[in-house]
């Protein structure tokens, strides 16, 4: 049976990134993806300018459209708010992104199987025990679980939370292309359409957008309609060619809990590190998987397993401040159309997505209303 310091479930960029900064200070790491790479994942591809400060490398060839604006509508009302030069996004297909962050990870000595699903994980005092849907079996001293909202490791590990909210999200094809260069300008967000809290999305890609609408709730019967109003809302949507439609779980931060074990640790969804305001997850599962990857590789080198630190890290670093950002969004939702007609709102908001300032300043700004 071989034998390795971490065994990373998953090849999103949780756990790409986790196995190229494992592999980059010697640990011997595989990386086992159930998918065939690279694999379609659904996921709006918006990037917030701070992922770049985590990723040392050129990633350029994979960006599909830099966007400078952003655009509000809400549901019962006419108008849309345009915001020329804020919160910018750089847009990616996941499929290409993420294979991008992979073939670092393979670069810097990471093993990978595709196309093969790890089906059993069973933590003893020593080791971690794995088995494939192909019946191979090989050990690890730390198994990462970067396999997303379902994910089997953190069952595993009892550290499993349920799914979170969920979201719908189509690619949609217009007839003529230049529909999208001359509507690329803006990220578009709609508010209203769900009950409560959620927003719909329309992002800009290179020949096509990707659009959507989610919810913090577990469940909502109708979403897909609620999906189908939003998209109707746009008329340059029409009889464009809609591919892809599927559902997926958004696992929303709810509280700071701990995400390893001794020989367990979850990075990224499976974790449930997603943005309980907007929704961004890319970034902290990337963010998770260096912090994993830097305390796993000194807590194996001292103790030989890890402690509680890797969870408090994340709290330190990730999780403290979502606290602020739930509160953020109890005050949002409660007014949509008020909020984004603020330019210090989408300012504040522009400067929390480049990380220079955190969900606590962000609440003073809403708080101002009065
Ligand atoms: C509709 C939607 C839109 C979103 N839009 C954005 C956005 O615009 N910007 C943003 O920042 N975030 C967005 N997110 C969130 C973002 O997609 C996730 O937070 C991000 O993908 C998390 O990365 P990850 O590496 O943790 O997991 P994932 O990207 O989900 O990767 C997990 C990997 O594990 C593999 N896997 C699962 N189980 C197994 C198994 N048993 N064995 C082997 N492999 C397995 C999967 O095939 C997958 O490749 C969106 C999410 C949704 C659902």
């Amino acid at each position: 049976m071989e034998r390795y310091d971490c065994v990373v479930v998953g090849a999103g960029p949780g756990g790409s990134t986790f196995a190229l900064n494992a592999a980059n200070r010697g640990l011997k790491t595989l990386i086992i993806e159930k998918e065939s790479l690279p694999r379609y994942k659904t996921c709006g591809g918006g990037l917030t300018p701070a992922v770049k400060t985590l990723l040392d490398f050129d990633y350029s060839p994979v960006i599909e459209r830099k966007v400078a604006g952003v655009a509000f509508l809400s549901r019962d009302e006419d108008d849309m708010v345009y915001y020329d030069d804020s919160m910018p996004v750089e847009m990616v297909a996941r499929s290409e992104f993420d294979h991008c962050l992979v073939k670092q990870a393979v670069a810097a000595g990471a093993a990978l199987i595709e196309k093969t699903r790890v089906v059993s994980v069973n933590e003893l005092k020593d080791e971690v025990l794995i088995e494939t849907g192909d019946g191979s079996r090989m050990s690890a001293l730390i198994l990462v679980g970067a396999d997303g909202a379902r994910s089997i490791a953190a069952r595993a590990a009892g550290l499993n939370r349920g799914y979170g909210g969920i979201a719908v999200e189509a690619e949609i094809y217009p007839r003529d292309p230049g529909v999208v260069d001359e509507h690329g300008g803006h990220s578009i967000f709609g508010f209203g359409f769900t009950p409560g809290d959620g927003y719909g999305w329309v992002f800009p890609k290179k020949d096509h957008f990707s659009v959507g609408i989610g919810t913090s709730k577990a469940r909502m019967p109708g979403l897909i309609t609620v999906y189908r109003a939003f998209v109707d809302r746009f008329d340059f949507l029409r009889d464009a060619e809609e591919r892809l439609r599927r559902g997926w779980f958004i696992p929303y931060c709810k509280s700071s809990e701990t995400i390893n074990t001794r020989r367990i640790c979850l990075v990224g969804d499976a974790a449930h590190l997603v943005d309980p305001f907007s929704g961004e997850g890319i970034y902290h599962a990337i963010s998770s998987g260096i912090i994993g990857a830097q305390t796993v590789a000194e807590e194996l080198g001292k103790k030989g397993r890890l402690s509680r630190r890797y969870s408090r890290e994340i709290r330190k670093q990730i999780t403290r401040d979502f606290m602020f950002g739930r509160w953020c969004s109890d005050i949002y939702y409660r007014a949509p159309s008020y909020f984004y007609r603020k330019n210090r709102v989408i300012q504040a908001l522009t400067r929390l997505a480049k990380k220079e300032i955190q969900y606590r300043d962000v609440l003073s700004e809403l708080r101002k209303r009065k």
